[in-house]
C-alpha cells in the first residue's frame, strides 16, 4: 500500500497514536503494510501503549471518492487490517452524519428515507387495490366450481374478525390434498376475480424490483377480500352463503358434481402415491400417464381402494428394485404400471378390492371436508365409494 497516495484525516487518528508526529505515523504505516515486522515488534519500536487488535484500529481513516448521497460530504475509509486486506468490512462513512455505504445502516437518514419510501409504497398498493376500482361479482353468477373452492378457502384461510382471507394460515389449514393444487385454487380465485388483492396487504407481499410495482405480488403473501356480492344479502349473510354452500344446488347438477368428485378423489390419490413414494425413497413427479392411469382406474375404484393399489404396488416395486438392483427410476416407473396392473386385473377376476382408511398423516383437506360431508354428505363414503351420478342422486332424492 502506498501510504503517500492516502489523504488521511489526522485529527481522526485514535488515541494512543496522537502523541506521534506524522512523518513517525507515516513511517509506522510503512513498517506495518509494507515489510514484515511482527505488529509486536512495531508497538515496542514506536513505544505504543496499545495492544496488538488496538493498533489498526488507531489508524487514521483516509478520504475516498465518495460522496455521501445526503450532505455531499466526502466519505471516510478505516484503513484494512493487513491480515486480511481483502476483507474491506470497514465501510465508507460519511463524517458529518454517520451514514455509512452499506444496505443495513441505519443512521437517521437512512431510518427516515426507509420511513417514507414504506409511506410511498403503502399509498401506491393501496391506490392500486383500492376496492372502488373494480367491479364485484355476482353471487348468482359463480359456478359450482367457483363455490366449492371459495368455501374450501374461505374455511381454511378467513381471519379471526371474518373481513380477509389470509393465505398465511395456508401453513396450518389444509387446502387441498396436493400442494400443486392448492395453488391452482388461489390463481383460479384470483383469474376468475372472485377474490381480489386486498388493500392493506403487507409490503413484504410486493417485490420492490418486480415490474410495474405493485402489480406483481407473491399469491401466499397478499391477504384477500372476497370480490362477490348480491344486492339482498349483507356482508354476513353473504359469508355464510359462500362459507356454507347449500347442497341442494350441487346435487341437483350431478354431472358437474361429478367431475369435481373426481377430480378430489384424483387429488387424494395423488397425494397418498407421492406419500408412499416419498417413503421408500422414490422420486417422482406425477405426470400425464399418472393422470390417466388413475383417472381410469376412479371409474370403477374408490379412492381408498386405489390407495390400497397404490401401497401394494410400491411394496413390490420398491422390494423388486432391492433385489434386482434396477436403477431407482425404473422401480419408481414400475410402480405406476403396478398400479394400473392391479386394477385391471381386479375387474378381470372380479376381486373383492380392499379398502384403505384415510392415512394418519395426510389429513383431509378442507376441500375434501367440504364436499363429502356439507355437499354430497357422505362423510368417509366420499373416498370410500366410487363417485358416481347415481350416488349423488340418491342424495338429492333424499333432500
Ligand atoms: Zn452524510
Ligand atoms: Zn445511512
Amino acid at each position: 500500500m502506498n501510504i503517500e497516495n492516502i489523504e488521511l484525516r489526522w485529527n481522526l487518528i485514535g488515541n494512543g497514536l496522537k502523541e506521534l508526529n506524522r512523518s513517525k505515523i507515516l513511517n509506522l504505516l510503512n513498517d506495518y503494510y509494507n515489510t514484515d515486522k511482527k505488529l509486536k515488534g512495531i508497538i515496542k519500536e514506536y513505544q505504543l501503549n496499545l495492544k496488538p487488535t488496538q493498533v489498526v484500529k488507531a489508524f487514521p481513516p483516509f478520504m475516498t471518492e465518495l460522496k455521501c448521497p445526503y450532505d455531499g460530504a466526502r466519505m471516510l475509509q478505516k484503513l484494512p487490517s493487513r491480515t486480511f486486506p481483502e476483507i474491506m468490512t470497514r465501510k465508507e462513512y460519511c463524517p458529518k452524519c454517520g451514514h455509512k455505504n452499506m444496505e443495513m445502516c441505519r443512521c437517521d437518514n437512512c431510518i427516515e428515507e426507509e420511513k417514507s419510501k414504506r409511506k410511498k409504497c403503502r399509498e401506491l398498493i393501496e391506490r392500486t387495490y383500492s376496492q372502488e376500482n373494480h367491479e364485484k361479482i355476482l353471487l348468482s353468477l359463480l359456478s359450482l366450481k367457483d363455490r366449492l373452492y371459495l368455501s374450501a378457502l374461505l374455511r381454511a384461510t378467513l381471519s379471526e374478525d371474518a373481513k380477509e382471507i389470509k393465505p398465511i394460515k395456508l401453513k396450518e389449514n389444509k387446502l387441498a390434498p396436493t400442494k400443486e393444487m392448492e395453488k391452482d385454487i388461489l390463481n383460479y380465485l384470483i383469474d376468475r376475480q372472485i377474490i381480489k388483492v386486498a388493500p392493506d396487504s403487507p409490503l413484504e407481499a410486493f417485490p420492490e424490483d418486480g415490474p410495474n410495482y405493485p402489480n406483481t405480488y407473491y399469491i401466499y403473501k397478499v391477504n384477500y377480500l372476497i370480490n362477490v356480492q348480491d344486492e339482498n344479502l349483507d356482508h354476513e349473510e353473504l359469508l355464510k352463503r359462500l362459507e356454507y354452500p347449500s347442497a341442494e344446488e350441487f346435487l341437483s347438477a350431478p354431472e358437474e358434481c361429478l367431475i369435481l368428485w373426481k377430480e378430489i378423489a384424483y387429488q387424494e390419490v395423488i397425494e397418498f402415491l407421492i406419500y408412499r413414494m416419498d417413503a421408500v425413497g422414490f422420486k417422482f413427479s406425477p405426470g400425464k400417464k399418472t393422470r390417466l392411469v388413475i383417472g381410469q382406474l376412479l371409474k370403477n375404484f374408490s379412492a381408498s381402494q386405489i390407495w390400497y393399489f397404490i401401497y401394494i404396488s410400491v411394496a413390490y416395486s420398491y422390494q423388486w428394485r432391492r433385489e434386482s438392483g434396477v436403477s431407482w427410476k425404473q422401480g419408481a416407473n414400475s410402480v405406476i404400471t403396478g398400479i394400473e396392473t392391479r386394477g385391471q386385473r381386479a375387474i378381470a377376476e372380479e376381486w373383492e378390492v380392499k379398502s384403505f382408511s384415510r392415512n394418519f398423516n395426510l389429513p383431509a383437506s378442507q376441500l375434501a371436508l367440504v364436499l363429502y360431508n356439507s355437499i354430497l354428505q357422505l362423510g368417509s363414503n366420499g373416498y370410500m365409494k366410487v363417485p358416481s351420478k347415481e350416488i349423488i342422486q340418491e342424495k338429492l332424492e333424499k333432500l
